[in-house]
């Protein structure tokens, strides 16, 4: 058995992660076939035909789409694209495959040596990717619908879906930097359109391996590794639960092996599945069916223009050319869509504090308003144009903060904020003379506000405020209320 016993080391133990992600990629059709790859709600078994059905015969036709998206995927990675590769047969049995085996890639990769930049705790380092191939993906078991039964049935629409395998070197130290690196890594991926990244429905998953050793060499720790996580909060929690429980088996000099675990998100716990003899040998070979790849140069140069700005140089541009805090950059980084919309609300207006401020509404308010509507993170309540004219409107002092909240909750489809607030009566007061009239209104309501202020409280005034404020429907200038109580309150 391949273990490891140990008395506990002298030196600083220090803990290995490197992971591997399972990526969908983004495809009109499958891999080998011309089957739809849009599975997600059809029956089961309808997108299928003899190639992704694995019956004899059947010859496989290589996706052109799928290997430039790959490669496209490797070169936001900063990989190599070498001249050649190949298509490799991995053989196993298991019922979700029916050709008992997966075309994949052995030795020679579409993409290799790559870098990814991740920041935890506000330092930035790299995180050292190995390789990144293409392979397809496998049918799914369905137990629950004959689970009555004692049954297992098999649905084969995922069956032959391009995927591809994005293997990390072991560089990462901690968990966080483990789940930093995900998010990183999916931003990426849903960045350049070669995935969706969604880890919920399957389309995004992540195995890792953990291991600890002494910082001098004196130990080195098996190779464990866990898979069943379904989140990236369960990978950051799997990768913790088993820091320390190989930490504290070296500590009491008990065993450890190298070994697949899985992880129960329930209990919070990893639990062994099977040791390292017990793994796959899957007789790799070069597959007959498809001929090798030569990746021409200028290929990889006219998908290298299709690119594009990455989030982290957009993020890092916000901050340096619009003037952005750092964390909101981050934030309107966090998908593609979100800063798109973004740069369309400021139209190319880069004066100061301007994008600040539309980064505020989009921020605070508008996806504020979209999440009450439970819409999806790059779904917005109203188009780029009529943030803008919002925005302008606040920053004109036509309307106010509070006034333009209540446009945005009342705005209608493609309706101007302008005439939004015209229609609702919210357009601000610039008639001095009503503010005044607000004023004394509001004085003589609260009579006690008045004579506190008078005997020297000062801040008796903010009840005035509260109070103006209410009787002009929340359409006046704090600066202009807060001026014309002084000047009645200062008359006598
Ligand atoms: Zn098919």
């Amino acid at each position: 058995m391949n273990s490891t016993t140990t008395q506990a080391p002298a030196a600083t133990l220090k803990t290995v992660i490197g992971l591997e992600v399972h990526a969908q990629v983004l495809t009109r059709s499958k891999m080998y076939c011309s089957c739809s790859a849009d599975y997600a709600n059809a029956e089961p078994n309808t997108h299928v035909c003899m190639v992704c059905l694995g019956l004899p015969g059947a010859l496989p036709v290589m996706n052109q789409q799928a290997i430039e998206t790959v490669i496209r995927t490797g070169l936001a990675l900063n990989c190599e694209i070498p001249d050649y590769c190949k298509m490799d047969r991995k053989n196993y049995v298991y019922p979700d495959l029916p050709k008992g085996y997966q075309i994949s890639q052995y030795d020679l990769p579409l993409c290799i040596n790559g870098s990814l930049e991740i920041t935890v705790d506000g330092v930035t380092r790299t995180a050292g990717i190995t390789r990144v191939h293409i392979e397809e993906d496998t049918g799914r078991l369905v137990h629950d619908i004959a689970a009555n039964e004692g049954l297992s049935l098999v649905d084969l629409n995922r069956s032959g879906v391009p995927l591809m395998e994005i293997v990390g070197e072991p560089d990462l130290t901690t968990p966080e930097e483990a789940r930093e690196y995900l998010v990183a890594l999916r931003r990426i991926l849903r960045a350049i359109g070669a995935s969706t990244g969604n880890m919920e429905e399957g389309a995004f998953r992540c195995d890792a391996n953990i291991s600890v050793r002494a910082e001098d060499g004196s130990f080195i720790g098996p190779k464990v590794e866990i898979k069943n996580m379904n989140s990236f909060r369960a990978v950051e929690r799997a990768l913790k639960y088993e820091e320390i429980r190989q930490r504290e088996a070296v500590a009491n000099g008990e065993e450890l092996f190298q070994e697949t675990r899985g992880w129960v998100d329930a209990q919070g716990i990893t639990v062994s599945q099977r040791s390292k003899e017990a793994a796959h040998d899957y007789r790799y070979f070069p597959e007959p069916d498809l001929p090798p790849l030569h990746i021409s140069r200028e290929l990889v140069t006219s998908i290298a223009d299709t690119v594009g700005e990455l989030p982290v140089d957009r993020e890092r541009r916000f901050a340096a050319e619009l003037g952005l805090s750092g964390s909101d950059a981050a934030l309107l980084n966090t998908e593609r869509g979100i800063a798109d919309f973004f740069e369309e609300a400021i139209a190319g207006n880069t004066s100061n504090g301007y994008p600040q401020q539309v980064a505020n509404w989009l921020l605070n308010d508008v996806m504020g308003f979209a999440r009450t509507r439970g819409m999806a993170a790059d779904e917005f309540p109203i188009n780029s144009g009529q943030l803008r004219e919002l925005v302008n409107l606040v920053v004109g002092k036509q309307l106010t903060g509070t006034a333009a909240k209540t446009v945005l909750a009342e705005l209608a489809v493609d309706e101007s904020p302008s005439a939004a607030a015209e229609r609702l009566n919210l357009l601000a007061m610039d008639d001095n003379g009503a503010v005044l009239d607000a004023a004394r209104e509001a004085m003589a309501a609260q009579p006690a506000a008045v004579a506190d202020f008078r005997s020297g409280k000062q801040a008796a005034i903010g009840r005035l405020m509260g109070e103006t404020m209410k009787r002009t429907g929340g359409r006046a200038n704090a600066d202009d209320v807060r001026a014309a109580l002084l000047s009645l309150l200062n008359e006598e």
